[in-house]
């Protein structure tokens, strides 16, 4: 079920579970600012979720209310974490729901990171 991005943040949401380590996540980076771990339910043969540590609902709470360091840190770890996993060459998808028609689900930034296997056409016709 799509979340509504208008709605303030709910800390019970499954990824401030992770972060607060009351669930288990299959981690692939940390840092400070950053977690990034493996989808549960994977689209491709890497499959891999990035997540500012922060509480912020979706890329635009995100990119309206974060600091500057905060945006910085996380658009370099989704760099980081793709270029020490080799995916530059052959290359790599990242997406970022937002919202009902963005089909979000969980509200919490996430960018989606898919690699692996050639990943077709960006939506179907
Ligand atoms: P979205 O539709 O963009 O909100 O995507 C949410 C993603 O979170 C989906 O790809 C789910 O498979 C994934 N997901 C949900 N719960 C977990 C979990 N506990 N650990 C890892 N990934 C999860």
């Amino acid at each position: 079920m799509p979340i509504d991005p208008t709605l303030p943040y709910d800390e019970s949401n499954i990824f401030a579970r992770i972060l607060r380590g009351e669930l288990p996540c299959s981690r692939v980076y940390e840092d400070d600012h950053v977690l990034a771990f493996n989808d549960i339910n994977p689209l491709s043969p890497t499959h891999v979720l990035v997540i500012p540590k922060g509480a912020y609902v979706s890329w635009d709470d995100f990119s309206a209310r974060a600091p500057d360091p905060e945006i910085a840190a996380f658009v370099r770890a989704v760099g980081l974490i793709a270029r020490e996993a080799g995916l530059v060459d052959p290359g790599y998808r990242l997406l970022a729901n937002v919202g009902a028609h963005g089909g979000q689900e969980v509200p919490h930034l996430h960018i989606h990171l898919f690699a692996g296997a050639p990943l077709g056409p960006m939506l179907s016709r």
